[in-house]
């Protein structure tokens, strides 16, 4: 090494997300009404979200009190988690109690991220959470989900039941495409599709002359045999090609011009150039003639270029 151009270093507090007491619900998802955000302020056992699932308490009775689930407390196992109990540490937790799937999710500047989510959807009791962060003090906690639907509500348009996949939020109207879906989805880590605002979503690029129409155009089928060579790998051999020329300026009618027998691809090229020179013919024609055209001859060439089909 002679030296070094640049040198950073950049240090960060680590804060692993967990859950613990009792932190509010912010507004936006409040008003979804589709979580209970058990208060339990005087301790650190974060999974009260998951009894109020399994003992699932009426609205009108303020299923937000912790009183309604302590006494659930002594049926769940666990043994050797520490509380707050981490995300990292929620699949400890799925291990002792064999009823109970767990998924685990968060919002980031408004928008729902899933953060774990595994494929015990067989099991008896299958509980969404929200893990909600305080931006002050950057304590979680976690809330259950009762409405995962309603909660991802701003992720779909139409007006009727959703279906929701877990590993990518995506929304689906029926349960059926749901299920077709998961199978697929599951194998990849949870993940979140957003789009960009209007303000983003442009593209901007520099090759001007593909936005102008070109007068003529070659559509080609080329046909192969394939035939497995002594390493079992097919090989394909041209067969015949179909080639029809196009025009948006000509007000002839083309011919397919349809080939098979031997040398196809001599024949091929042979005749794709015996096309451009046709069409290069036509445009300079066009040209001559005080015909508005945008396409010029070099133009033309390059569409008709065949590097990338010799290659
Ligand atoms: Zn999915």
């Amino acid at each position: 090494m002679d030296y070094i151009l640049d040198f950073n270093i950049t240090l960060a507090p680590f804060r692993p997300a967990q859950g613990s007491s009792y932190i509010h619900t912010p507004r936006h998802i409040a008003v979804k009404k589709c979580v209970v955000n058990v208060q339990n302020r005087n301790d650190q056992l974060c999974f009260y979200s998951i009894l109020a699932h399994i003992h699932d308490v009426e609205s009108d009775r303020n299923p937000s009190r912790v009183c309604h689930y302590r006494h659930f407390l002594p049926e769940r196992v666990t043994t050797g988690l520490t509380f707050t109990l981490a995300v990292k540490d929620v699949a400890k937790f799925e291990r002792l109690n064999e009823d109970v799937a767990v998924n685990v999710m968060t919002f980031d500047e408004r928008q729902p991220i899933p953060l774990y989510v595994k494929p015990h959807r067989q099991r008896k009791h299958v509980v969404n959470l929200l893990l909600l962060t305080d931006d002050e003090s950057s304590a979680h906690h976690y809330v259950l989900i009762r409405d995962l639907a309603r909660l991802v509500r701003g992720r779909y348009k139409h007006h009727g039941k959703a279906f929701v996949c877990q590993y990518c939020l995506h929304c689906f109207r029926c349960e059926h495409t749901l299920t077709e879906h998961i199978p697929q989805c599951s194998i990849h880590t949870p993940q979140v599709v957003t789009y960009p605002k209007p303000d983003d979503a442009v593209l901007h690029y520099t090759a001007m002359q593909k936005e102008y129409p070109v007068p003529y155009v070659l559509y080609v089928n080329l046909e192969t045999f394939q035939t497995p060579d002594d390493g079992g790998v097919a090989v394909h051999e041209a067969s015949g090609f179909c080639c029809l020329r196009v025009s948006r300026v000509d007000i002839e009618t083309f011919e397919p011009f349809l080939y098979s027998g031997p040398d196809v691809l001599t024949e091929f090229y042979r005749h794709i150039y015996a096309e451009q020179e046709a069409i290069c013919k036509k445009v300079e024609h066009r040209e001559r003639n005080g015909t508005v055209h945008r396409c010029r001859r070099a133009s033309l060439s390059r569409h008709l270029s065949l590097s990338k089909l010799s290659q």
